[in-house]
């Protein structure tokens, strides 16, 4: 069967536990440094993984420490990485720091992940039935993967995560779009109440357009119909990597064949699920976990 092809980010997550964000100038003392796997395309490509289906990633590593970290629970999960450069330079980098109040702070230093080009990208995309994008990447990049990718006939879905201007091309090129309240403000001008506003994007190109709500679950328009799906009950121990989940496992589910509604739901029980773990990739659901609390 044809399988999930994620065009993204690597990154490896520097996380430190401070009291507060420092402010301009100052200096705070932190707890212990934590070092792990993530950048979106990562992340999303491990949660599909791990959702049952085959995975290839394209995107680019340094050729420095971080380059293993970044990639090790890819290799773990049977991720296809033939598509992963590694460039000299640095790994891109994110530096968290994560406050008492839960509040954080990042600073990302994009490195391999800004040196990635359109050419790096696979011309045979037949291996592929979905393409699954986010918004980490040189824009033009996801823009060409994204053009290629519906001209050859697969499905495209763009996480517009994080916030940025999106070209109407990308948008006009995506067959599904998901974001979070934040950025579908962004994209339609913060107008009106959310299925207005993810209705007024079906005008822009999407078929369907998902808005991710956190602990209110998710709403999904298309032409034709709207599914509201409240969260999956789980006791939440950190939010992280709730997003990657979710888009990660709709892309899976999607290619696996299930209808819009199904796909829907079990990717929310698995982004429910990685939010009674911490961390981001460490945090993600196998299938059989997800199938035993969502049937
Ligand atoms: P992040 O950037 O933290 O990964 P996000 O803003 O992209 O998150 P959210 O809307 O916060 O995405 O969460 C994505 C999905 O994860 C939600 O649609 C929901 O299905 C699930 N989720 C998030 N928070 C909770 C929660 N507290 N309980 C259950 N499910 C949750």
């Amino acid at each position: 069967m044809p399988g999930v092809l994620v065009v993204g980010s690597l990154n490896v997550d520097l996380t430190v536990a401070a009291p507060r964000i420092p402010a301009p100038g100052e200096t705070v003392l932190g707890g212990e440094l934590q070092v792990s796997p993530g950048g979106k395309g990562a992340n999303q490509a491990l949660a599909a993984a791990r959702a049952g289906a085959s995975v290839s990633l394209v995107g680019a590593v340094g050729q420095d420490a971080f380059a293993a970290q970044a990639l090790h629970l890819l290799q773990a999960a049977g991720v296809n990485l033939e598509g992963v450069r590694a460039v000299p330079g640095a790994t891109g980098v994110a530096l968290i720091t994560v406050a008492s109040g839960g509040e954080n702070a990042i600073t990302v230093a994009s490195g391999a992940n800004a040196g990635l080009e359109a050419a790096h990208l696979p011309s045979d995309l037949r291996p592929y039935s979905h393409l699954l994008l986010q918004q980490e990447l040189p824009p033009a990049v996801t823009l060409s993967a994204a053009q290629r990718a519906r001209t050859a006939g697969l499905r495209v879905l763009l996480n517009a995560a994080p916030s940025r201007d999106t070209a109407p091309e990308l948008l006009a090129a995506t067959h599904h779009l998901i974001v979070n309240e934040h950025e579908l403000s962004a994209l339609a001008g913060g107008e009106g109440e959310v299925g207005v506003q993810a209705r007024a994007l079906l005008a822009r190109g999407p078929e369907a357009v998902t808005v991710t709500l956190g602990a209110r679950g998710s709403v999904t328009v298309t032409a034709g119909a709207t599914h509201v799906l409240p969260a999956h009950p789980v006791a939440v121990t950190d939010t992280t990597g709730a997003g990657d989940t979710f888009c990660g496992v709709l892309a899976a589910r999607l290619q696996s064949g299930d209808p819009l509604p199904h796909a829907l739901h079990w990717a929310g029980v698995a982004a429910a699920l990685a939010c009674t773990r911490r961390g981001a990739q460490a945090a993600m659901p196998l299938w059989p976990e997800v199938e035993a609390a969502g049937a």
